[in-house]
């Protein structure tokens, strides 16, 4: 993959290219926009651009080769920890756990990348670390450093990468990614300059979905649910676990539909129903458990916004157009779907960062909320 293969947000790629092409780069950014939608993707392939040895001058301007050797190393085909280039860095939940084990292992012990889990925050640890890689001279051209989810810093590991901002070593970038920018420590944000992303048209992920080869029955249903996020529709594509998720996900949303108070514990228990189990109720447990909970209300959210426009004559806006003949049967007034969705969005924000809510309890108070919103 180069720039020229990235899909959606152009006006992003075009000014990458032109600061490019300028030379003289800011050594701060911040990528911010909805999830899934290229803002690590294009980091990446920015970094690729950077360092590439033999840069194509194409007919939209520059762009990596994707052969070399410097390109080769950052092939989106390897896994995310094996972060192998020399001079860019990728800071995630996943590197910071990976430190953390290898600080933790004793000389001879191996840590196997398979058996991690993300963790919940970037803590001071991972900055840690960063800048004792940093510390060393480079003699690439330009050292890149992508801090993935930058919300997650926790207070401690911002104070230490401000301080790293204001005094940043030589030919060195830093890229903060981030969905939920405003999460971000404010003086963090103001030495960044900004590039923000948008969501992606859902004609361009249906002709990117064709082009891959689904038929256009799956390539129509898949672009309407990745609603802009064209790395959710890329992934659901390789993948079909999104298929058991959204079976999951649609029998939750019949139980909320005529939810009682009966149901209000057993709402809470099969929503967490389809997290992985693991040996340890450690803080990595909780951070996977945390993410799919996200995904889960997400889903729960574009459902009830389907009963809306239901209930408001307005069927063709409907995304998840295979579930339009139960959806057709809820019945609910669009005053009783609003309150619902203002909860679930409520429970959304208590869950995520830097609230942090308790999953369980914030689950079971929607499920509350939710019965006392059917009995008014
Ligand atoms: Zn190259």
């Amino acid at each position: 993959m180069a720039l020229r293969n990235f899909v959606g947000n152009e006006h992003a790629v075009r000014f990458l290219r032109r600061m490019t092409e300028k030379g003289a780069l800011p050594h701060a950014w911040l990528f911010s926009g909805p999830p899934q939608v290229g803002k690590r993707t294009l980091a990446i392939e920015w970094a690729k651009l950077l360092n590439c040895q033999s840069p194509l001058n194409t007919g939209d301007g520059l762009d990596s080769c994707d052969r070399c050797p410097s390109c080769r190393h950052l092939s989106p085909d390897r896994p995310t920890y094996a972060q192998t280039h020399p001079a860019v860095q990728i800071v995630d939940t996943m590197m910071a756990a990976y430190w953390e084990a290898v600080e933790k292992a004793k000389e001879i012990e191996e840590v196997d990348p398979t058996k991690l889990k993300p963790k919940l925050s970037l803590g001071i640890n991972a900055i840690r670390t960063l800048r004792e890689t940093l510390s060393h001279q480079t003699l690439w051209r330009y050292r890149v450093v992508i801090v993935d989810e930058a919300e997650r810093l926790t207070e401690e590991a911002s104070a230490a990468l401000l301080k790293t901002l204001e005094e940043p070593p030589d030919r060195t970038l830093f890229i903060l990614v981030s969905a939920n920018p405003w999460a971000i420590h404010p003086t963090i944000r103001s030495r960044c300059q900004p590039l923000k992303f948008r969501l992606v048209p859902s004609h361009i992920i249906l002709d990117l979905l064709r082009a891959k080869g689904l038929t256009d029955d799956e390539a129509s249903l898949l672009a309407r649910l990745a609603r802009g996020r064209v790395g959710w529709a890329v992934n659901a594509s390789r993948e079909p676990t999104w298929l058991s998720v959204r079976e999951h996900l649609f029998s939750l949303l019949k139980m909320m539909v005529n939810m009682s108070w009966w149901d209000v514990f057993r709402f809470a228990e099969i929503a967490t129903k389809g997290v992985e189990e693991t040996e340890t109720e450690g803080e990595a447990s909780m951070a996977s458990q945390r993410r799919q909970l996200e995904e889960l209300l997400e889903g729960l959210m574009l459902g009830w916004r389907d009963i809306l426009a239901v209930a408001l004559n307005a069927e063709n806006l409907v995304v998840n157009s295979d579930w339009l003949p139960i959806l057709k049967q809820v019945k609910k007034s669009p005053e009783i779907v609003v309150k619902v969705l203002w909860e679930l969005r409520q429970t959304y924000r208590r869950i995520r960062p830097p609230l942090n809510a308790n999953p369980q309890l914030s689950l079971e108070l929607l499920a509350i909320q939710a019965v006392q919103i059917a009995l008014q």
